[in-house]
Formats: C-alpha cells, sequence, structure tokens
C-alpha cells in the first residue's frame, strides 16, 4: 500500500517534471515575425564529417544562411565544420551534448547538456549561442533556468518535412513549400537520426530554398528571423 502510494508519488513528481513542462512550451519559440515573408532553414543533429561540409557547400552557393543547432558531443569531433560554418555566416546553435532526451535527464544532467554545450560552441565559434532546440522536442522544468543562465532561448519549428519516419526528398520539397509561411522555422536534418536523412536533405535543398524564393521568401538565420 504504502509502496504503491510512494510510486504513485514518484509517477506524479516525474510527470510535472518532464510531461507538465510541456505546458509552459509556448514560453518557447515556434515561429518568427507573421509580417516579414522571411525564412529560416534549421539544420538539427550534426555536425557531420561527411555531411554537413556538402551542406555547407551547398549553402554558399546559394548564398543561404542557415542554422545548426549541434551535438556537443558530434562538435567536439569536428572543431573545424563549426568554425567554418560560423566564418560563412551561419548561426551555431545548441541541441545539447549527447542528444538525450531531457524527459530522461534529472536536474543536474540537464544544466550539464546545456552548460558543457554551450562552453564549447563558444570557443569554436568565437560567440556565445543564442538559441536551443531541445532533442526529441522533450523538455522537463529544469531546462528553463539552464537557458536562462546560460542566455539561449529554447526553439521549436512550425514545419517539419522528416520527422522519425523518413520521407523522399521530392516530398520533403513539397511539404516545405505548401506549408511555407512569413516566419517560418524550418526543421531539417544535416546528420543520421532517422537513417538517411542528410542525404535526403542534400537532394531536396535546391529545390527547396529555389521554391521558398520563387515565392517570395528571404532565408534568414533564427536570430535575424526573431531579431
Ligand atoms: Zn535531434
Amino acid at each position: 500500500m504504502t509502496l504503491g502510494r510512494l510510486a504513485l508519488g514518484v509517477a506524479a513528481a516525474w510527470g510535472a517534471y518532464a510531461w507538465g513542462a510541456h505546458v509552459v512550451t509556448p514560453a518557447c519559440v515556434w515561429r518568427g515575425d507573421r509580417a516579414r515573408r522571411r525564412i529560416a532553414l534549421t539544420f538539427d543533429d550534426g555536425p557531420d564529417p561527411a555531411w554537413t561540409p556538402r551542406v555547407l557547400d551547398l549553402l554558399r552557393e546559394r548564398r543561404v544562411p542557415g542554422s545548426f543547432f549541434l551535438v556537443g558531443e558530434r562538435a567536439a569531433r569536428a572543431p573545424e565544420t563549426v568554425r567554418r560554418m560560423a566564418a560563412e555566416g551561419h548561426e551555431v546553435a545548441s541541441h545539447g551534448w549527447s542528444h538525450r532526451s531531457l524527459w530522461l535527464c534529472g536536474p543536474w544532467r540537464t544544466g550539464e547538456e546545456i552548460g558543457r554545450t554551450h562552453a564549447l560552441l563558444t570557443a569554436l565559434a568565437g560567440s556565445e549561442p543564442r538559441h536551443f532546440r531541445p532533442p526529441w522536442g522533450m523538455v522537463n522544468a529544469a531546462m528553463f533556468g539552464a537557458l536562462r543562465r546560460h542566455g539561449e532561448r529554447c526553439v521549436f519549428w512550425s514545419i517539419q518535412p522528416e520527422g522519425l519516419r523518413s520521407a523522399p526528398p521530392d516530398l520533403q520539397v513539397r511539404h516545405v513549400l505548401r506549408r511555407a509561411h512569413a516566419g517560418a522555422i524550418v526543421d531539417l536534418h544535416d546528420a543520421e537520426g532517422t537513417p538517411g536523412a542528410p542525404e535526403r536533405v542534400l537532394a531536396a535543398l535546391p529545390a527547396m530554398i529555389d521554391g521558398l524564393r520563387d515565392a517570395g521568401y528571404d532565408p534568414v538565420t533564427v536570430t535575424a528571423l526573431l531579431g
């Protein structure tokens, strides 16, 4: 009986910490200003040593600034790619240290995931990251304080052409062009989470960028979109 109650209490506390924190996700950003025809292309899960440089080549060719939400431990293994992003005018942002869901992180570990990544990206990019995207889109109550301490803001997305299930490049292009709106934040992946994701993004990007420009959208970084 007592044990049962204890288990229930623990479940309720965890529910408030992890699931309950989602009630306050309106405090996070989902999109930018609706008044201007601007759009932010964001890339999660990198840097990937093979795919991210190819995405950077493509963005440079088309003069598009991107926003990269980097996994800290991957950034530590590809420091040159992070430096290149910053040098080429892209936004370097945080996606946590290990890509572990914050639902599985206590307050201390949450602070570590955010703080360690903040320090590394600041050292590599030469300026402090201003935005954080929680892995798997999962937040907890400790995240908000940790972000405040580091001057980061939680950013989700308003368009996601591929989630956990893979989507072919042409479908991703159509998905984005059909849903495009002023102030949109598009969530893409330049490293593997879903197998093959970076390859599909690379194939989809040219038509996606051209289509958005034809529709009158100006691609900007998240900081510019929210500024
Ligand atoms: Zn991710």
